[in-house]
């Protein structure tokens, strides 16, 4: 396939303690919806220069770290404004390389800032030292920074999941290597150049370039925390990779989230339908949160399918990330393309039923780019691939269930429990929530649209270790440190 440069195209460089960076290569990111048009240019970061961005990390530390909150918060709260003003460009950037429409690219930066402001409002609470007088003397709990924090984000969601670590790190004192995806590196790379030029040199470097780097930052003996967002495989490599030093990680990973509709839910509830439609299919699918099985009791399983389709004929729209009446993009890449389609086709094989769904706005558009239009799978079987593995993509099995003992059970066999989300009566469907291995459980909604980000977000079993978000996830960027100036300095029990 030829390419050529878009007449926008731009040139991202690594930053190393306060410099951009040139590599003596570079990688090309295309547009998923015209893949003959490069979008941007990233570097092939060396070995050697992600040792240089961890050292540049590791002097800054030292300062860094005795650096009052309100400083930081302060620089933050600068660099919030500025990613504001430089919105639109920013959204324009992440729709050309990542392909999710323009209100969707919106949608990002306003969960990125979103968090941002909250981490900035909450963070000198977090980290409020206490001190306790007691029976035994006194007690002093500091919450310390950890260190140098490798931030390893994914590509669906390159912004905010790359700001998600970025924020609580540096208010809480540490520095930070981020290496952004190489399936959409530039507008995450831009965000963080914002960000770092409010904040002295060294404490954000940011490198590019896949799992040779990866490992670089999650070997490195002088990296401390490891902030991690991807697949679960990836993972596990990362924590095998990371045992030798035994570091401090935040792992946020697969899910396979169910989304379970008991008797109780009224189908022709329309919000309802589109709400559950939107949670399959925003960004193409490619959301770790999104609702990615979803159960339905037999008793109204057929009405449900039906009104399914009809709302999923209505919200899908598939075509140019810039058309405003687009709501579906490509898929980001390639590979991403060819796994669906691989997980629909062996569906069938099975004998299931793809129903496709929504409208191609433009055939032509939808030939060339990564597209996919979006499906349907039913009459599959509870442990086809479709159902067990996640899809990451614009495709959706219904099955049905018959009492709730089931559903809980197939929900809880899962490897993963990410989110999950229970539709009918309130009170129902918190009493099934309770029963669920999830992270998140959201009534009557599900995804982005029950995100809250005042409140901790990860995952039970494979779909990750520890928590981002609410006061966890700035607390998640320190150790806490006891000081005990015990007033019984002798104990008694022990012999002279
Ligand atoms: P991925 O695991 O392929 O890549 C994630 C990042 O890890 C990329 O930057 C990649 O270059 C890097 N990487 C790859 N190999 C590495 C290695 N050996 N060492 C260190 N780094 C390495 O994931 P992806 O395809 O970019 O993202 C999709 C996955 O992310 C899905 O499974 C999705 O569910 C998950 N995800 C989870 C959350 C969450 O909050 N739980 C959010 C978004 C995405």
């Amino acid at each position: 396939m030829t390419t050529q440069a878009s007449p926008e195209a731009i040139t991202v460089e690594a930053l190393i303690n306060g410099q951009n960076v040139k590599s003596l290569s570079q990688s090309a990111k295309e547009n998923p919806t015209h893949p003959t048009e490069i979008v941007g240019y990233f570097p092939d970061t060396t070995k050697e220069q992600a040792v240089e961005a961890i050292e540049a990390a590791a002097v800054t530390f030292k300062t860094w770290k005795k650096t009052d909150i309100e400083e930081r918060v302060a620089s933050m709260r600068k660099a919030i404004e500025k990613i504001r003003a430089a919105e639109n460009e920013i959204v324009n950037l992440l729709s050309r390389e990542h392909g999710k429409p323009l209100y969707d690219a919106h949608g990002e930066i306003y969960v990125a800032l979103m968090w941002m402001e909250f981490a900035c409002n909450e963070a000198a609470a977090a980290l409020q030292e206490q001190v306790t007088e007691h029976d035994h003397g006194k007690t002093i709990l500091s919450y310390d920074p950890i260190g140098v924090v490798a931030a390893i984000s994914p590509w669906n969601y390159p912004i905010a999941l790359s700001t998600i670590k970025i924020a609580p790190a540096l208010l809480a004192g540490n520095t930070i290597v981020l290496k952004p995806s190489p399936y959409a590196p530039l507008a995450a790379a831009k965000v963080a150049e914002i960000i770092a030029s409010e904040f002295p040199a060294g404490v954000i470097n940011v490198v590019h370039g896949g799992a040779d780097v990866g490992v670089e930052l999650t070997t490195n003996p002088k990296v401390t925390k490891i902030a991690f967002t991807g697949g679960t495989e990836t993972a596990k490599h990362i924590i095998k990779a990371a045992s030798d030093t035994i570091k401090d990680m935040t792992l946020e990973l697969g899910g396979n989230d169910a989304a379970i509709f008991l008797e109780s839910f009224d189908v022709n509830d329309e919000r309802a339908m589109r709400r559950i439609v939107v949670s399959n299919f925003l960004t193409t699918g490619q959301i770790c949160m999104i609702a990615k099985r979803v159960y339905v009791h037999r008793s109204i399983y057929d009405a449900f399918v039906e009104k399914y389709i009809e709302a999923a004929n209505r919200w899908i729209r598939i075509g140019d990330p810039f058309d405003p009446n687009t709501t579906v993009g490509p898929v980001n890449n390639l590979k991403q393309k060819e796994y669906v389609l691989g997980l629909v086709e062996d569906a069938k094989q099975r004998g299931a039923k793809v129903t496709p769904l929504g409208t191609i706005l433009d055939q032509k558009l939808f030939d060339q780019g990564y597209y996919l239009q979006p499906t349907l799978v039913t009459g599959c079987d509870a442990h086809d691939r479709i159902v067990v593995e996640e899809q990451f993509g614009p495709t959706v099995p219904i099955l049905p269930f018959d009492d709730e003992e089931q559903v809980i059970g197939l929900h809880n066999e899962s490897i993963y429990g990410l989110t999950s989300s229970v539709w009918g009566s309130e009170a129902e469907a918190i009493s099934v929530a309770r029963q669920l291995e999830a992270g998140t459980t959201m009534i009557n909604t599900a995804a982005v649209q029950g995100l809250d980000v005042r409140f901790p977000f990860g995952g039970f079993k494979q779909s990750g270790i520890g928590r981002e978000y609410g006061t966890e996830g700035i607390r998640t960027y320190t150790e806490p440190h006891v000081i005990n100036v015990p007033n019984m300095l002798d104990l008694p029990y022990i012999p002279e």
